[in-house]
């Protein structure tokens, strides 16, 4: 990857069909998506946010078009290099058996306790963590049976800030938080994020009413791009 315009994601006429299927999930889409801007994708359920969202690290490649970052092909790129720049939050934090800590620095070569510390923080999972008798260093259950949905949230998206990436990609990552740690959770994010690329897929409007770029899926088209203001 260039290091100028770091963290540019540009689809161009990009089409999608998952192998074996008829459909095209995701029709013709391209735009641009800037460091130090949000953009969000909303839409009805099956619009194919979350297929458009994980081309990006390529769960799937396309099948018409391309997708660059800072205007390489990202299938010119090895997968480990790709998905090094990309810090992605799924839409049900995955958890692992070991620590908590373990759970946030997991995949990251350089982590440290301060990173672990000031992500949980941002994350707003810090409290919770904290309450734990052993802090940090409490075990989490096979399945992360022993913390809750939005927890499990929390923790994920502590895991992608520790990485630090250009990138980052919350797949309605948002949803199992209440309205007050998601606004004081998203006012964090915006400050720490402020140099990357940062892709939301959403479902509450109040989530990415400030975003600089918001598109608007139906049935796999574009059928809006803009401010709230603008839509
Ligand atoms: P939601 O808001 O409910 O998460 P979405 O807008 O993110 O929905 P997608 O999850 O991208 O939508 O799904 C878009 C379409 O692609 C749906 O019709 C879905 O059934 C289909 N789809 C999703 N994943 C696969 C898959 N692995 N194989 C085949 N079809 C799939």
């Amino acid at each position: 990857f260039g290091k100028d315009k770091d963290g540019v994601v540009e689809f161009r006429n990009v089409s999608f069909k998952y192998p074996d299927a008829d459909d095209e999930i995701i029709k013709n889409i391209s735009f641009t998506a800037k460091p130090g801007q949000t953009t969000a994708f909303i839409g009805s359920t099956g619009s194919g946010k979350s297929t458009l969202i994980n081309l990006i690290p390529r769960f799937y490649d396309v099948t018409e078009g391309e997708i660059l970052i800072n205007g390489i092909d990202i299938r010119d790129v090895s997968q480990h290099e790709l998905r090094e720049r990309i810090g992605y939050v799924p839409q049900k934090g995955v958890l692992f058996s070991g620590t908590i800590e373990s759970n946030i620095t997991y995949g990251l070569e350089t982590a440290t306790t301060a990173d672990v510390e000031k992500a949980s923080k941002i994350a707003q999972a810090i409290d919770f963590i904290k309450e734990k008798a052993e802090g940090f260093k409490s075990e989490i259950a096979q399945g992360g049976t022993n913390v809750s949905g939005g927890q499990k949230q929390r923790l994920s998206i502590a895991r992608a800030l520790a990485k630090k990436p250009k990138i980052f990609i919350f797949d309605d990552s948002f949803s199992a938080l209440d309205l007050k740690t998601d606004a004081k959770l998203r006012k964090e994010l915006k400050s720490e994020t402020n140099d990357s690329t940062v892709l939301i897929v959403a479902q509450r409007i109040s989530t990415i009413m400030n975003a600089e770029q918001i598109i608007v899926l139906d049935d796999g088209e574009m059928v809006g791009c803009g401010t709230h203001k603008e839509l």
